[in-house]
């Protein structure tokens, strides 16, 4: 038997029964025989509570102090967690990320990890006790700093170390039973994925999909650490994330893995742009200037009479007002007419390797959107994805008619989601 890390999300430790619950299920797979390290997020909305009260005291809080903040959260569970694990009569050592040699660069709320050392934790569960880890932080190499990996980052911390300690499996515990073919608080009849490649897992992380960080994902797919996301609630076998299929993962050679949605982006268009050489590069050179990320762009077919085009593009709404002040600066020498800004916009996006070699999926997609009365505004593909920009209104009618259509609906239980918030 080998090691197994698992990591378990503030739903799943909301509170103490949670703790308890969870605290079993570790001792439970301490006693078939396996090493176990535990990676923890902070309980329940700990993050965001932290998050308004720094606001309170401060309007732009510094980045280390913002950091060290943060990173009490998961303080408070892994202190807990090993605490409940010793009441039922096993070893346990709870570590920050720090502690764990969870070694990350300098860029505080959102640090990436260079090394893991884990030393101790090896050490730890060489001695026979269960090793818990902080998740969601680290420190920096020049510096020393205490740092945090993003919201979410408790997913790649636990990768990281499954990939330092060379774990068997990376288990991602959480409030659904695995990866869905949708967003089971949307789509009740969907399904949930026995097993996907990280390709298709990487595209629908990429594509909204909040089940698992694109990030954590990256990161398994360069150490090739298989992925088991279950749910802490149901014990059931969840959906397995790796390169290959094993023996006793049934792989429906299906066309497409998933439908993802995403209503976390803004669509900005700039009116009346001269149909000439360098306004585009113009217009993006100021949007990269500003580091803000882009996603789908759309330049229109210019007006004969005029000579002006409209270019959109879509981005995270959170950098809205920065790329907008970025675009107003820059407007006497871009030289457009005007700008708009519209935050009302969903994307859609259907996934699945499948759909390289199958004709008809693009049709099939655009069909089902013209059944549910959903108007197209943007459309953008890769070798394995369709996405479309609609209303935000319209996604839920959206997502559950491409399900359907595609032939992903359950005929058996609906989805079960046990708490949370789908993150
Ligand atoms: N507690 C952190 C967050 O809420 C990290 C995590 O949950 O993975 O973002
Ligand atoms: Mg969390």
């Amino acid at each position: 038997m080998g090691l197994v890390v698992q990591k378990y999300g503030g739903s799943s430790v909301a509170d103490a029964e949670g703790i308890k619950r969870v605290a079993k299920r570790i001792v439970e797979a301490k006693k078939n025989g396996h090493q176990v390290v535990v990676v923890v997020s902070a309980m329940g909305d700990t993050t965001d509570e932290l998050i308004e009260l720094a606001e309170q005291v401060s309007p732009m809080p510094a980045g280390r102090e913002f950091d060290m903040l943060l990173t009490a959260g998961e303080r408070i569970s892994m202190a807990l967690l090993a605490m409940a694990i010793k009441s039922l009569g096993h070893q346990a050592q709870s570590f920050t990320g720090s502690q764990a040699g969870v070694i990350t660069d300098s860029v505080h709320n959102k640090a990436r990890i260079i090394d893991v050392t884990p030393g101790r934790i090896r050490t730890s569960i060489d001695e026979g006790n269960i090793a818990i880890v902080a998740g969601f932080q680290g420190v920096s190499q020049e510096g020393k700093n205490i740092t945090t990996l993003g919201r979410g980052g408790s997913d790649t911390t636990a990768v990281a170390l499954a990939a330092a300690l060379d774990a068997e499996v990376c288990e991602i515990y959480t409030d659904v039973d695995g990866v869905f073919t949708a967003d089971p608080r949307v789509v009740k009849k969907a399904k949930k994925i026995d097993w996907i490649s990280f390709e298709d897992m990487l595209e629908l992380a990429a594509s909204g999909s909040k089940v698992l960080l694109h990030r954590c994902v990256e990161y398994a797919r360069r150490y090739n650490i298989p992925i088991h996301v279950r749910s802490s609630f149901s014990g059931l076998r969840g959906t397995w994330v790796s390169n290959e299929p094993r023996g006793d993962q049934q792989v429906e050679h299906a066309i497409i893995s998933g439908v993802a949605h995403d209503v976390s982006e803004a669509k900005i268009t700039v009116v009346g742009v001269p149909d000439k050489p360098g306004e585009a590069a113009a217009i993006f050179r100021t949007i990269a200037d500003a580091e803000v990320n882009i996603d789908m762009v759309v330049q229109n077919v210019s007006a004969a009479s005029t000579g002006l085009t409209d270019i959109s593009f879509t981005l995270p709404k959170a950098e809205g007002r920065k790329a907008i002040d970025a675009l107003e600066r820059s407007k006497p020498t871009i030289g457009f007419e005007s700008l708009r800004y519209d935050d009302q916009i969903a994307k859609i996006s259907l996934v699945g390797a499948g759909m390289k070699t199958n004709p008809g999926v693009t049709a099939g997609f655009f069909e089902a959107l013209s059944d549910a009365g959903v108007n197209i505004e943007l459309i953008s593909t890769s070798e394995i994805r369709i996405s479309v920009v609609t209303r935000a209104d319209d996604v839920n009618n959206a997502v559950r008619a491409v399900h359907s259509a595609f032939g992903l609906d359950s005929d058996s239980d609906e989805a079960v989601v046990y708490g949370g918030t789908g993150r």
